[in-house]
């Protein structure tokens, strides 16, 4: 709707002048979640609004202008590598033994509503292909 575009709108904006995004305060635990991995650098919580029996979010900690995808350089190769490894190291902690689906949700067409880089971790049930 357009009341949904302008909040994610201003919620882009804010995050890209490096204001905390909502992630940044479930990593300070202003906001509670429901944490299933956390190391130095990246948490991984449970979605609040579930798409699949397991649907894990994994953020890293320090956004470093990471706001999406799309905005990532050179300097973030670790902490993307790291998010990948760790939503392996998750995926097996949720017992997904026959498969799972890692997705990342890019700028408008791609949906994404949280302006502050996450993998969707997604398992516990058969996936499809085309996704929507
Ligand atoms: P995006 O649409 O790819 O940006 O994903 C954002 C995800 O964050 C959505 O799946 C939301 O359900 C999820 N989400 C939003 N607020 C919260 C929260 O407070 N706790 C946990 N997950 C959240």
């Amino acid at each position: 709707s357009h009341s949904r575009l302008q909040a994610v709108a201003k919620a882009k904006e804010a995050a890209e002048s490096g204001a905390p995004t909502l992630f940044d305060k479930i990593v300070s635990r202003q906001i509670p979640s429901t944490v299933v991995y956390e190391d130095d650098k990246v948490l991984a919580f449970r979605d609040i609004s579930p798409q699949a029996p397991v649907h894990i979010i994994i953020i890293p900690k320090d956004r470093d202008g990471l706001t999406q995808l799309s905005k990532a350089e050179e300097r973030h190769t670790e902490i993307l590598g790291h998010l990948m490894v760790t939503a392996a190291v998750v995926a097996k902690q949720e017992g997904l033994v026959d498969g799972f689906r890692v997705v990342v949700n890019d700028g408008v067409q791609g949906c994404q509503s949280v302006y502050h880089l996450h993998l969707h971790l997604l398992g516990g049930r058969q996936m499809n292909w085309p996704p929507g």
